[in-house]
């Protein structure tokens, strides 16, 4: 039921664990920035009850914040059972899971509809990127929708011009596979084939996924505006372009995440809990003997590897990153999971590793299988650097605090991700890309020599120097009544709240 005097905002993420925790954290954004709204939260039953068990960990007023779940079965689709979001499902299945989406339009619409027929001022959507359709049920119901996009505006504008454009498959003169022009870049900006991922790479504008994303894509163009999970300061090329792109306007609200990971000097020693999980999964380890083990390592000493919540690397690459950490002899927090081809949530195999690895490494290595408490882990001191395959939560996480990146993008947007973060930002060196990349141990070790590397004049630090300029940047912008993104938020609440409030 819908309080009168209170502006509804319907939000609908899309079916992934990357998508649904900052579309949460935005709720919680704009709940601290207006008391005057309410919000609900819907998606498939699945992951709902991943909202739930996130929002029970938060001390947030639940009369504001409501979820509702839309029927979903995802063996009605071709997916496995109780496959609701990404989180083990191999690309020809996520494929499924993407177009399975679209069925969740008939119930979203009744639920709507219920909504606007109780009376009261008109609700406001905001809807994913990749729920376009969201937006016809808006202007068939005469509301307003707004696009949010978790991505980056560099990564966000290459992913939406590459599909809409396909540039890769219409080269004109003067261009190759690795040298060419995406429309809205600047000439000088060129992408290279293997930047994008693998099924971008073979879309011909026919295929399920260029359908899948064409049309929901240009339908989000048509909606009122964009919410960006950026801060308008760090990506002035990516913000110039996307607005140009777009034509909506664009509120750049980020960093969407867990206040307490922003505030200076605000760091582990305040205890687990008050920082907290984004999402609702369990870590497999206990964060506090993460942090015991942080502790017992030098400032900046250790690395970070994650590849996020739905991606792994092939076999091989796993045994290369495997024996040039080894060779490195840097501290290293990995999480680990099955290699490409195998159950993600199945038993790890210790052939997978080199043999005796997990014992010669002794403490040199902390290995968590699957899940790992990553906001305190890239919060400690300990933490030098982030290999990462550059999701945009992650580098968002990483940037906020300081850590420079070493990519290894894998899908989606990533390698756009990390080409700006390379070119336009100075805080990454990309190790490789995919999991059909040929890795060898001596590169692997060479990169994180150099990235960890302390000396004045090396790489190293001056990637550490940007990353800080760029965490000092990202913190500030959340500063009240000063920080550009919380003037965003405001313009942004003030933009939607209805003036018959
Ligand atoms: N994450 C985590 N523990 C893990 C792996 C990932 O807490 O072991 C969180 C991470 O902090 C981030 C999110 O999951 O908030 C991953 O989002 P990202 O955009 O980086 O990548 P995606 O999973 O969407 O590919």
């Amino acid at each position: 039921e819908q309080p009168l005097n209170k502006q509804h905002i319907i939000m609908l993420p899309f079916m992934a664990q990357g998508h649904l925790i900052p579309f949460l954290d935005l709720a919680y954004n704009m709940l601290n920035h207006n008391q005057n709204i309410i919000i609900t939260i819907v998606n498939s039953p699945l992951n709902i009850n991943y909202l739930c068990s996130a929002v029970s960990k938060h001390a947030f007023p639940t009369s504001q914040l409501h979820l509702k779940s839309l029927p979903f079965n995802s063996s009605d689709h071709g997916l496995p059972p109780n496959s609701e979001n990404t989180d083990g499902l191999g690309l020809t299945q996520i494929i499924k899971l993407f177009t399975a989406s679209l069925a969740l339009e008939p119930a979203f619409r009744g639920f709507l509809s219920d909504i606007i027929k109780g009376g009261g001022s008109p609700p406001v959507i905001i809807s994913d990127v990749f729920m376009g359709w969201a937006n016809e049920v808006a202007k068939d119901m005469g509301i307003r929708n707004y696009s949010f996009t978790t991505g980056g505006a560099y990564g966000t504008a290459a992913y939406c011009s590459i599909w809409l454009n396909l540039p890769h498959k219409n080269l004109v003169t003067g261009e190759t596979y690795d040298q060419f022009h995406v429309p809205g870049f600047p000439d000088t900006c060129r992408f290279e084939i293997s930047q994008l991922h693998q099924f971008l790479q073979a879309a011909d504008g026919k295929d399920e996924w260029s359908r899948f994303f064409q049309t929901q894509i240009s339908l989000s163009m048509e909606s009122n505006g964009w919410l960006c999970n950026t801060v308008e300061e760090i990506e002035a090329l990516g913000l110039e372009v996307l607005r140009n792109y777009v034509k909506v306007p664009v509120w750049c609200v980020g960093p969407l995440l867990p206040i307490k990971m922003l505030k200076k000097n605000v760091g582990w020693d305040t205890g687990y809990g008050l920082i907290g999980q984004r999402s609702g999964k369990e870590p497999s380890i206990r964060p506090e003997n993460c942090i015991e083990w942080l502790d017992a390592h030098p400032e900046g000493s250790v690395l970070y590897i994650s590849f996020g919540s739905q991606n792994t690397i092939s076999e091989t690459q796993m045994m290369e990153l495997a024996k040039g950490l080894e060779e490195s002899k840097k501290p290293f927090i990995w999480v680990i999971r099955p290699p490409i081809g195998f159950d993600l949530k199945g038993e790890f195999r210790p052939e997978w590793l080199p043999l005796g690895f997990e014992d010669r490494i002794g403490k040199q290595g902390l290995m968590v299988h699957n899940w790992a408490p990553q906001l305190e882990i890239l919060c400690h001191r300990s933490t030098g650097a982030f290999l990462t395959h550059c999701g945009w939560n992650s580098v968002m996480e990483s940037l906020s605090q300081a850590v420079p990146l070493i990519g290894w993008p894998l899908a989606a947007e990533q390698g756009y991700n990390a080409k700006m973060l390379v070119e336009e930002m100075g805080v990454c060196v990309v190790l490789t890309r995919g999991v059909h990349s040929r890795l060898e141990k001596e590169e692997v070790r060479s990169v994180i020599e150099a990235v960890m590397d302390k000396s004045e004049d090396g790489k190293g630090e001056s990637m550490r120097k940007k990353a800080s300029e760029l965490g000092d940047m990202i913190r500030t912008s959340i500063e009240m009544n000063k920080g550009s993104s919380y003037k965003a938020m405001n313009d942004f609440m003030s933009t939607i709240i209805s003036r018959s409030i």
